[in-house]
């Protein structure tokens, strides 16, 4: 058994299979075409509270206005709320906006590459801080969103924490156990889409699941003809 507590031959079944499904079944993102760490993050930010297909309606729109991160540190506070009017959750486009002067003023208009540097600037929590990581610089870094929690959870825990931290800590190393060498970028797009796609919170598609003879969730979700085909 591995730290995480993931037998080995699991972790590799689990990451084959996941990595199999998201060349097939992946979505193609805006943010997925690009490896410019400011055109990264503006997509974590506004994916925070929003769903995909919403973000999809502003994202491109923001970034046609502030198409560099000097441009976006240069611009004046109402100028950026007016940008992001419609996506709600105003403090996110505060904090990208300090980040903005951050990157231009104390690092010289370059992002940050340390994972401490990165979790440093304003809104970056620890997984936003790793998806840059593994986005836009493919340094093997977890990730932990609430679909990602989900997905981790079904899949590899059979008996919950007894506290809530707990569990989260144990997400967390379980996150980082599973990155599989050399293909963080692709597999933590992988988790997230997978999350958001196949395990879903409401009805999720275990019938059909790649993974489903792994899952610890599987029968209870499945007892009793709940779910159809
Ligand atoms: S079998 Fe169901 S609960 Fe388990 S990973 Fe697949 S979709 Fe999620």
């Amino acid at each position: 058994m591995s730290r995480a507590g993931v037998d080995r031959a699991l972790r590799r079944s689990f990451q084959r299979r996941l990595l199999k499904w998201y060349q097939s079944q992946g979505r193609d993102l805006p943010w997925r075409r690009t490896r410019d760490p400011y055109r990264i993050l503006v997509s974590e930010v506004m994916l925070q509270q929003t769903q995909v297909e919403r973000v999809l309606g502003f994202y491109d729109k923001f970034l046609k206005r502030y198409p560099t991160v000097a441009e976006l540190a240069s611009a004046p506070p109402s100028k950026v709320r007016e940008a992001w009017d419609g996506l709600g959750y105003y403090a996110r486009a505060r904090n990208l906006h300090r980040t903005a002067k951050q990157v231009l003023h104390r690092h010289g208009g370059q992002f940050p590459r340390r994972y401490e540097e990165v979790h440093r600037l304003p809104g970056v929590g620890r997984s936003t801080a790793g998806a840059l990581m593994s986005f836009a610089f493919n340094v093997p870094t977890p990730i932990l969103d609430t679909n990602v929690k989900r997905l981790l959870s079904r899949v590899f825990i059979h008996r919950p924490s007894p506290t809530p931290a707990q569990m989260e800590r144990r997400l967390w190393r379980l996150s980082t156990s599973l990155i599989p060498n050399g293909e963080t970028w692709a597999f933590n797009q992988a988790l997230m889409d997978f999350g958001a796609l196949v395990c879903t919170a409401k009805n999720p598609r275990c019938h059909t699941c790649c993974l489903s003879d792994m899952c610890r969730a599987y029968p209870k979700l499945t007892r009793g003809g709940v779910q159809r085909r």
